[in-house]
């Protein structure tokens, strides 16, 4: 299994491109390039159980970013709801999950390191994205997205630890119905960052369909509005009572709606019967 990107952002093939540099220069280039290299600390990390959080220096542009995401604590505060919700034994050695400039590059999911990479770039993204659609600072909106992100690249994680092998279509959406689950479980606050999560792939949907690079899947992710979709359906299907409002909208008709519960008990029991 290769690199897994959250599908977010423009930056994923981009994040492929590298990879594959990335790999011919480990071929090529030689221990010495190695010296501060992220993957100098896989084994390091695989000696950590559970999940455990890191932060490589932030590039000059990123400072304000990265402050952002260590101040609200938003990879702290996931990983102890994974360590909460993932059964120790069943993760066997550790994963990173590592806060880092990546030159809009993607956040993702490195399995040769056992590595959840965040990006501090990601922070100006988002706020980017949510302040063209009239939300100044943001702040919620930008913790609610990257807190669905690290969750997506968990789902990865898992399914790469649990040897899942499902099929990349078929992986992608069960590290989004992951996230979802994970924020769900958080109660009113999580649904309403899993609400922030559904507006961001919205809102990317129609810039993607602003700047005619289609609007569809642009990698083995569902496209945006597909994702959006699937999190409002699961939410209603969680707490319809405190998510009724969502239903007869242009993203989840009432037909679909009708069909949310069934969907969404399928998604939390097929996760909690791959953690055993
Ligand atoms: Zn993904």
């Amino acid at each position: 299994m290769g690199w897994r990107g959250s599908g977010r952002g423009s930056g994923v093939r981009v994040r492929v491109l590298a990879a594959a540099l990335l790999a011919l220069c480990a071929a090529a280039c030689g221990p010495s390039t190695a010296s501060d290299a992220p993957d100098g600390g896989a084994s390091a990390s695989a000696s950590r159980a559970g999940f455990s959080v890191r932060y490589e220096p932030p590039a000059a542009p990123d400072r304000t970013d990265a402050a952002f995401l260590r101040g609200h604590r938003i990879l702290e505060r996931a990983s102890a709801d994974l360590a909460g919700f993932v059964p120790a034994e069943r993760l066997g050695p550790g994963v990173e999950v590592v806060g880092r400039s990546c030159g809009g590059e993607g956040s993702g999911y490195a399995p040769d390191a056992r590595r959840i990479e965040v990006c501090y770039d990601d922070v100006a993204q988002e706020r980017a994205l949510f302040a063209g659609a009239g939300a100044r600072p943001a702040d919620e909106e930008v913790e609610a997205v990257l807190t669905e992100t690290a969750f997506h690249e968990a789902g990865h994680a898992l399914a790469d630890v649990l040897g899942l092998d499902l099929g990349d279509r078929a992986e992608e959406d069960a590290a989004d119905q992951f996230a979802a689950l994970m924020l769900i479980r958080r109660g009113a606050a999580g649904e309403r960052q899993l609400r922030a999560a559904a507006r961001e792939y919205e809102l990317s949907a129609a810039g993607d369909a602003d700047t005619a690079s289609g609007a569809g899947a642009r990698d083995e992710h569902s496209s945006d509005l597909d994702r959006a979709t699937r999190h409002l359906c699961y939410l209603y299907g969680a707490d319809p009572a405190r998510n009724t409002d969502l239903v007869g909208t242009r993203l989840l008709s009432r037909e679909r709606a009708g069909r949310c519960g069934q969907e969404w008990r399928g998604v939390r029991e097929a996760w909690q019967k791959r953690l055993g």
